[in-house]
């Protein structure tokens, strides 16, 4: 028998040489629970069973001498249950006994699982104590109501979001585990829960106790501030306490709907309070009766009133008003106030007992109050300043553990050896020289690091990171003639037919012999062509099995391409770099399947996203990170305008003026990229003949837009290239690296319907030439002239402080992308945040320096719950 359960038989038995007179220990019966709870949690009894123990225990001094001796022997019956040893004969020597390992599945585990309870074998003929004798009757276990925090001891660990792992009773030194199953008990070891509520409950992803614990308001009321009725205001939530003075229910709208009606005074005004449809609750209160009443005040007929409030007797707890009110996210079936009652009785009674799996040594420096408190307090808060910190508590957790897994991952995409790749001085400088142009100094110093990565045995896995125009896809074409060089393959994926067909040019272009180097390696001699291959959705399936063929054999060395580059089922000889263009476009797995076409390949992956620099390290933390943060020379600013919806024809003037001067333009029209809908085709056909036929009758416009067949818009692009047009109406679909340095407007209309990354993604069409260009930002109407986005458009064209704005303003969404794949688990983080950011990164990473992989015995807790948080969310974030 478990020593715990031990102890208890021999207070029971006391109990019972004393005739049930609750003096076996001082205090009464319900002081063992002072130090059982703990020790039983240590010893991972069954949930179940602690519960029923510490219910029966609480009651037992109320109970007359019979009646706690049926109780006492209906809980050993009840233990009896799940430890069949316990109705044996006591034994000289208690041992342990180890129960067997729970499994634990890594998802959410379905609702009808977890059944903890062991059927009881009967066991017979077995000489008991009298009072434990079996009796007929056994009583359902029951959630304790709440007490204080457990004794010292070990105590029960968190169950963070993912069910836990098996446990194991003891560990050694007689230190205990610290992964009891106590949190993972069923919810209808509640009481009031049974198996309907409980399936009820496990649609909002509630399973367990733990479960509970972790499923946070969705927002809050302060009803804190009570206010008398003189000084309400409309509009205002509060709550207010006052006597009944009348309560009346008619019938309204023609008989359609029940008005329930009820004044209340508190010596200062009177208030009225409404319901429609709910007539029972004339029966809930009468005159003279304190309620107390929480909700937003409204006006009607000049008079304030309450519609629909809260309320309750002033006499209870005020569980649902004159507090910080949870608001939780709820499902058909359970109300409010019936879940915050529940969460009030597993809150209170369970986040005392959890464990703090941070190391005190962080929680001191990063000053963050202890895991019980902050669960305690995220669904209970006792003030908003105790909100503030217990939320951030729980915030620095996930941005920690998303650390640490993103630490891990980096470890051990680093422990993986890769091909190296020497470059020779010679042969670099060669290549530069035959450039049309002269790196950046940022361009120079991302190479250099490629070209390091490539040549240190390990994978590359590096993020280039640089504004629109920075001049990425040289770098990419450089290092993809390094692997080149020593006869490996390199695959670049582009999110669009347009970009990736831009690409496959300026590639060919830019590794294509040059009178000075007539031989470069590339093509080996013979020129190049055919070693560097275009693969699109569109590409005809003759050139396809070509293109197959050749990246199978080898003879292609580079192949551009979009998705189309892993649907097919293209292999490669010796695919050894892989490029991805615009990541944020692409999905973890598409990113993996590209990498996957090789044996641990070099990994390059471009955006033009800025991204704050912590923000940055923390989505991408397994990334090495290069930014290029200068643009090419001779680059002059681009001028932005915000211009009113009647000015529209000031934007043309200037078109018309810069096209006198030789230059082209773009006109953007707000409809969404890559529609279905044929009104997309319908409305950019008809604005593109409006143009022409009314504004810009002399001059010839071509028309670009998501419909379009992949040849026609690169044979639009290719035109307005080659200056066949003077100005591209287009929609979003030139959003993405397209490149036409002639071009020096950037007219966008509907400009308010863009987010700021797109809008400047938008502008960075523009101005990659020398010449001077403009954007200009037309709204719908004319309030949107002020539109905030707007004006930081036109007051900067630096896209990391444009990034920070709209990080602010709308959230992260943008630079997540794909990546939200893991940012599933965050509940109480906001990416925002940059100081949290910050402070859980600093953390993470002195951690992990410390110790890796967690196995000080000190971070034992903490490994525990990593896994638990990464068990839901886990994959390739890169
Ligand atoms: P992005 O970083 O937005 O992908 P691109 O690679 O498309 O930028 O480059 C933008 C333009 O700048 C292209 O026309 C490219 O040829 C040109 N460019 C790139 N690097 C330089 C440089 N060092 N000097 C001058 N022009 C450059
Ligand atoms: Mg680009």
């Amino acid at each position: 028998m478990l020593p715990s359960l031990e102890k208890l038989r021999k207070f029971f038995r006391l109990e019972h040489e004393n005739g049930y007179n609750n003096t076996a220990i001082i205090g009464g019966l319900v002081k063992i629970l002072d130090f059982w709870e703990s020790e039983a949690r240590a010893e991972s009894v069954d949930e179940a069973v602690v519960q029923a123990v510490t219910q029966r225990l609480k009651g037992y001094e109320a109970l007359t001498p019979s009646g706690r001796a049926d109780s006492l022997k209906g809980l050993w019956k009840r233990l009896g249950e799940t430890y069949p040893d316990t109705q044996q004969k006591p034994q000289g020597q208690p041992r342990p006994q180890p129960r067997p390992q729970q499994p634990r599945p890594q998802q959410q585990p379905q609702a009808n699982q977890q059944v903890q309870q062991t059927p009881a074998p009967k066991v017979e003929g077995e000489e008991m104590p009298k009072w434990l004798e079996p009796e007929t009757k056994s009583a359902p276990p029951q959630a304790s109501p709440p007490v204080g925090g457990t004794g010292g001891g070990s105590k029960p660990a968190p169950r963070a979001p993912a069910p836990a792992q098996g446990r194991s009773d003891t560990a050694p030194g007689g230190k205990t585990s610290a992964t009891p199953a106590a949190l993972n008990a069923q919810l209808t070891v509640l009481q009031g829960v049974g198996q309907k509520h409980a399936s009820t409950l496990s649609q909002l992803g509630m399973f367990t106790l733990g479960d509970m614990l972790y499923y946070f308001p969705r927002r809050y009321e302060d009803y804190s501030q009570l206010k008398p009725i003189k000084n309400l205001w409309v509009n205002e939530i509060v709550t207010v306490i006052g006597a009944v003075q009348s309560v009346s229910t008619r019938p309204v709208k023609g008989g359609k709907l029940q008005l329930t009606e009820v004044v209340i005074t508190d010596g200062t005004g009177a208030l009225r309070l409404t319901w429609f449809n709910q007539p029972w609750i004339a029966n809930r209160m009468k005159e003279g009766d304190n309620i107390a009443a929480s909700g937003k005040l409204s006006q009607n007929l000049g008079r304030l009133v309450m519609t629909n409030p809260d309320f309750e007797p002033v006499e209870a707890e005020h569980l649902h008003t004159n507090r910080i009110v949870p608001i939780y996210p709820l499902t058909q079936r359970i109300t409010q106030k019936w879940l915050r009652g529940l969460m009030n009785q597993v809150v209170k009674y369970w986040a005392p007992a959890l464990v703090d799996h941070l190391p005190d040594s962080i929680r001191a420096s990063a000053n963050l109050p202890p895991l019980g408190r902050a669960v305690g307090q995220a669904h209970f808060p006792d003030s908003q300043d105790e909100l503030k910190k217990a939320r951030a508590r729980l915030a620095f957790d996930e941005i920690f553990f998303l650390q640490m897994g993103v630490l891990g991952q980096k470890r051990d995409w680093q422990a993986a050896t890769a091909r190296r790749f020497e470059t020779s001085d010679e042969w670099l400088g060669a290549r530069l020289a035959s450039l049309p142009f002269t790196l950046t100094g940022a361009q120079t110093r991302a190479l250099d690091e490629i070209r390091r990565d490539l040549n240190s045995g390990r994978p590359m896995n590096r993020l280039l990171q640089g504004d629109v125009g920075s001049g990425k896809t040289v770098i990419a074409a450089l290092a993809a003639a390094l692997v080149n060089q020593s006869n490996a393959q390199a695959a670049i994926m582009a999110p669009t037919s347009i970009l990736a067909e831009q690409h496959f040019r300026n590639f060919t272009n830019l590794l294509a012999p040059s009178p000075l180097h007539p031989s470069p390696e590339i093509g080996r001699g013979d020129g190049g062509e055919g070693r560097i291959r275009l693969l699109i959705g569109d590409t005809p399936e003759k050139e396809k099995e070509e293109i197959r063929a050749g990246l199978a054999d080898g003879t292609i060395q580079i192949v551009v391409g979009t998705h189309a580059l892993i649907e097919d089922p293209v292999q490669f000889k010796d695919l050894q770099l892989a490029v991805i263009d615009e990541q944020h476009r692409f999905g973890v797995d598409q990113r993996a399947a590209l990498r996957n076409k090789g044996t641990t390949p070099h990994l390059l992956v471009m955006t033009a996203t800025p991204i704050p620099r912590s923000l940055a390290l923390t989505l991408y933390g397994d990334l090495d990170l290069s930014v290029m943060d200068e643009m090419p020379v001779g680059r002059q600013p681009i001028e932005t305008y915000v211009l009113r919806p009647q000015e529209l024809e000031r934007a043309f003037s200037l078109i018309r003026s810069q096209i006198k001067d030789g230059r082209q333009a773009f006109i953007i029209y707000p409809l969404v990229e890559e529609s279905e809908k044929l009104d997309n085709l319908k409305a950019a056909t008809e604005e593109h003949e409006r143009l022409q036929k009314d504004v810009f009758p002399d001059l010839k416009l071509g028309l670009l837009h998501g419909r379009m067949k992949p040849d026609e818009k690169e044979r639009v692009m290719a035109d307005f290239r080659d200056k066949k047009y003077h100005i591209l109406v287009s929609t979003t679909v030139v959003e993405v690296g397209v490149d036409v340095p002639n071009a020096t407007v950037m007219l966008v209309e509907g400009a308010n319907h863009f987010g700021l990354a797109q809008l400047h993604q938008l502008r960075g069409r523009v101005g990659r030439g020398a010449a001077q260009s403009y954007c200009l930002l037309v709204p719908d109407h004319e309030d949107a002239v002020e539109n905030e986005r707007l004006q930081a458009m036109a007051e900067t064209n630096d896209g990391f402080i444009l990034a920070d704005r709209d990080l602010q303003q709308r959230g992260p969404g943008e630079f997540l992308g794909t990546r939200q794949a893991g940012f599933g688990v965050l509940k109480m983080a906001s990416i925002t945040d940059l100081p949290l950011i910050e402070k859980a990164r600093n953390q993470a990473q002195s951690l992990f320096e410390k110790d890796p992989n967690l196995e000080m015995p000190e971070h034992k807790l903490l490994a525990e719950a990593l896994g638990r948080f990464w068990g839901t969310g886990k994959g390739d974030v890169s």
